[in-house]
């Protein structure tokens, strides 16, 4: 963990770019490389065939797990179908009951490789409900810690920056 403190004061807003870099760069990484696709994100990420740059972990019959490359703390996993498809609903059973088993699969994993104090699971479905990517669908699941809230903690404040992207894919591919 790397801890990012700034003052109180005026706030440049240069200087809030830089900062945002600081707490995020693969997040800059990201958005500059997303401009040259058209494609659906989670389509794209399996097909690239590249799976430690993509960050995915592990591939199953009908979904893969992928870390959250916006992660709201260490750990953010999410379980995506290779289907493209907004709606829970539609999905097979044989879909679902994948998921569901690499849900409890990227729990057992986190608990023991990050010791979290909680967790929370779950699918925002629709534009409406928060979902990043409402298009197609995908399981969130967050490692929580007490006093973890800080991480979102407003300007002026100490924030917690999550480790970074490629040493957390190191210490979740080698469970899968
Ligand atoms: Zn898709």
């Amino acid at each position: 963990m790397v801890s990012i403190t700034r003052g109180s004061g005026s706030v440049d807003p240069e200087l809030t770019k830089t900062m945002d870099h600081l707490w995020s760069p693969w997040r800059y990484q990201y958005i500059a490389k997303e401009k040259k696709y058209n494609e659906c994100v989670f389509c794209r990420l399996p097909k690239e065939e590249r799976d430690e740059e993509t960050f995915i972990v592990y591939r199953g019959c009908f979904n893969y797990i992928v870390l959250n490359i916006f992660p709201y703390t260490s750990g953010h996993l999410l379980v995506i179908p290779f289907q493209h498809t907004s709606s829970f609903s539609d999905i097979e059973k044989e879909v679902s009951d994948e998921m569901m088993d690499l849900t409890k699969k990227c729990q057992a994993v986190l608990q023991q490789e990050y010791k979290p104090d909680g967790f929370n699971l779950g699918m925002n479905l629709g534009v409406a409900s928060g979902a990043g990517v409402a298009e197609h669908l995908h399981m969130h699941i967050l490692p929580r810690w007490f006093g973890d809230a800080n991480f979102t903690s407003v300007i002026g404040e100490t924030r917690i920056l999550p480790e970074m992207l490629g040493n957390t894919f190191l210490r979740l591919k080698k469970y899968f």
